[in-house]
């Protein structure tokens, strides 16, 4: 019976999706270790990609060889055994080869297996450096392999992965290989159209070069094919939630400009060009029946509060409602004091600020969760402001003609869906979102593909650049001695400390670290507070309206926190171990202060003595620009940097960069007309993996 199922289990076909342990017996010894490594399918195998090629391709003689230099040779096995060695009691393999120009002695510690597997008469590669002793050529531990049609480990360009756990590279090697071989037909999911007009390798084609590369050549074309497939099907998805979500109709709203005018009027600064261009565009759209999807980007502190909120009180003057959503609670309170500014007394009662210990009205009456939720539904509250619970929450709208959402990375696909059913009709509301993470335009490009942008580059007037230093340790105390005159002047100072380890996901440790030193040892006579991830969002509140309201002077602070509150005093901001935070981070970090008129002052330590970090930190003290900044990020340490830690999970590409910028462009230019065009949608491998990608995309 059992052997019957065996047999039976043998002759399923393999294909992409199945299970590691069909393919070999290592492949199910070794699953625990592949699945840290996200290798779950034969597929997760074949997309595990090597890091880097070792160019064994070359086989030498052996009297070609040159001392310590990495070479290949092939050989024949004269003589092997295996012994211990009487001391150590180490378990020797001692091997006796040669070729038509001279011998080689090959040593291999603690590797019984060599002795099990290699025979005399055996043809052998060989990889590893030699040495001569003696004028004896030997090698130890080289790499071995049999010699065959196709050797997987030598003579060759030779893959080579990050490997987890047990796991070895031939170990990997032979997995990959052997399900190679045994799925010689694979589905191409690309279009035969693409394949042939870029001249692309087909799938099963490119993954042999990928890992068995025959040459250079061919390893660039595999590797363009898999990035772009990576690529297209991003810019599908983008192309295909932009379709659906233009499928709806949206309000019209239509722009009251002597409203629009008289609240510029009133503000007291000047918009500057960038924010008046911004207002136009949004105005525009959502003047259309058409949804909105909009980004509108800007540096921090150029401003895009003030326009968003405009854009708002169009939409409320219009008897429509607007939800603007913050990502903290902290920021929501935030935005409620800054739109109170912007937007008419008359029209408080009907703006409300809705989050999980808030609740109640721009004229400060309270009301109950249940009644807010209510004039909400009703359409008596207009302009709420709240986190994305929000949108989240069972709160239905009456008219919900806007959603902003505050730096927000991008806006996700699951929310948008639920954004649909927020209205009591069909409409869906238009979109702005907004992100102070400059990002340079190639990258946009690929994060947000399906959205329009909008761009604030100048910052306002008068505002002066932060004076940004890369303090060396010896002058600590000097630094500290400089902040103390600046706080007896009545200044405020951020001191932000990273996480000190993965396990303290709160930033707990590291605060509550640098806050006993501070208190006790360093500035005794001086208020400090603390205020991390684990405190309560009332306490965190308190803190933060007594910092704003000037009641202590120095705040020590997470980088988890959201940092991106106006404290008009603060002119000071301390970061601990800089290095270890991307600039475009460091960047947000220090747009918190210089918000006034005052000179500020940005003071940054770390503890690292690399040429790259320092480099980097200097980039910081002398530029101001933050796309300048950012661009820099992704040349000097990739993309990840750019968002910093707590970003990371956003965009996950296994093998294309976010800098392959003609690829994203041309990944771009194809999806858009795939999707676009009848004749491609008529195809059923297509239809397919579009069908997949919506499927992930409502799982995102
Ligand atoms: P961010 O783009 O980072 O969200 P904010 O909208 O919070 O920036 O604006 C930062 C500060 O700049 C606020 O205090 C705001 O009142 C002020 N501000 C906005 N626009 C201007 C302007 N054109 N001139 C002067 N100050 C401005
Ligand atoms: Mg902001």
């Amino acid at each position: 019976m059992f052997s019957f199922i065996k047999l039976f289990m043998l002759k399923i076909p393999l294909n992409l999706d199945s299970e590691l342990g069909q393919l070999h017996s290592i492949a199910s010894k070794l699953s625990p270790a592949l699945k840290k490594i996200g290798i779950n399918t034969i597929g997760d195998l074949l997309w595990y990609f090597p890091w880097h090629y070792d160019d064994l391709s070359q086989v030498k003689s052996i009297r070609e060889l040159v001392e310590g230099e990495l070479a290949t040779i092939q050989v024949t096995v004269k003589s092997i055994k295996t012994y211990r060695s009487w001391k150590r009691k180490m378990i020797i393999t001692e091997l006796l080869a040669s070729d038509d120009t001279d011998n080689i002695q090959i040593r291999w510690f603690r590797q019984k297996f060599v002795g099990q597997i290699l025979k005399t008469g055996d043809e052998i590669y060989l990889s590893g450096k030699p040495q001569k002793n003696n004028d004896t050529w030997q090698m130890a531990s080289p790499v071995y392999e049999k010699v065959k049609d196709k050797p997987i480990h030598s003579a060759r360009l030779v893959p080579m992965y990050h490997l987890s756990g047990p796991i070895t590279q031939k170990q990997l090697r032979f997995l990959i290989n052997k399900a190679l071989e045994d799925i010689k037909i694979m589905a191409d999911p690309l279009p035969v159209d693409i394949l042939n007009t870029e001249k692309y390798p087909w799938l099963h084609e490119a993954l042999q070069e990928i890992h068995f590369p025959t040459d250079e050549q061919k390893l660039e074309r595999a590797t363009a094919r898999l990035k772009f497939q990576e690529l297209f099907y991003l810019q599908c998805k983008y192309q295909l939630a932009k379709q659906d979500y233009q499928s709806h109709s949206s309000y019209a709203l239509v722009t009251q400009q002597n409203l629009i005018d008289k609240a510029i009027t009133n503000l007291p600064f000047k918009l500057t060009a960038d924010q008046n261009k911004a207002l136009g565009e949004i105005l525009a759209d959502i003047s259309q029946k058409k949804p909105m999807n909009r980004l509108l980007e800007g540096d921090v502190g150029s401003g895009k509060t003030v326009v968003a909120t405009l854009a708002g009180l169009n939409v409320m003057a219009s008897g429509y409602q607007v939800a603007f959503m913050a990502p903290t609670e902290i920021l929501a309170q935030q935005h409620l004091i800054t739109i109170k500014k912007i937007i008419d007394q008359k029209y408080w009662p009907e703006i409300a600020i809705f989050t999980r210990t808030n609740c109640r009205l721009a004229d400060d009456s309270n009301s109950s969760k249940d009644e807010m939720i209510d004039k909400i539904k009703t359409g008596q509250v207009k302009f709420i402001i709240g986190t994305h619970a929000l949108i989240q929450e069972k709160i239905n709208f009456k008219k919900l003609g806007l959603a902003i959402i505050d730096e927000q990375h991008r806006f996700g696909v699951k929310q948008r869906q639920t954004l649909k059913q927020k209205n009591n009709d069909a409409n869906v509301p238009h979109l702005l979102s907004m992100t102070a993470t400059p990002i340079p335009r190639t990258l946009s490009l690929t994060l947000y593909g399906d959205l329009d942008i909008s761009l604030i580059k100048t910052k306002p007037l008068g505002r002066q650049p932060v004076k940004t230093f890369l303090v060396p340790e010896k002058k600590r105390t000097d630094a500290y001695k400089f902040i103390r005159e600046k706080i007896n002047n009545g200044q405020q100072a951020f001191v932000i400390c990273p996480l000190i380890d993965d396990s303290d996901k709160l930033g707990v440790k590291s605060v509550t670290q640098e806050y006993e030193r501070l208190a006790k040892d360093i500035f005794p006579d001086i208020t400090i507070k603390m205020i991390h991830g684990q405190l309560k969002p009332e306490d965190k509140e308190k803190i933060m309206a007594d910092f704003r309201a000037n009641k202590f002077p120095m705040l020590v602070a997470t980088s988890v926190i959201e940092v991106g509150v106006d404290i008009p005093g603060a002119t000071l901001m301390v970061i601990e171990s800089a290095e270890r935070f991307g600039l475009s981070q460091l960047h947000q970090f220090r747009g918190r202060i210089g918000r006034n008129d005052k000179e500020s002052f940005c003071l940054l330590f770390t503890t690292s003595d690399s040429g790259l970090a320092i480099k980097r930190l200097q980039a910081l003290s002398k530029t101001s620009d933050g796309f300048k900044l950012a661009e820099l990020d992704l040349a000097l340490r990739g993309s990840g940097e750019i968002f910093g830690t707590r970003q990371t999970g956003l965009i996950k590409l296994k093998i294309a960069q976010l800098t392959d910028v003609e690829l994203i462009k041309k990944a771009q230019v194809w999806a858009k007309k795939i999707i676009s065009q009848k004749k491609y949608l008529s195809y059923q491998d297509l239809q397919n993996l579009l069908k997949t990608l919506k499927t992930e995309m409502h799982l995102e």
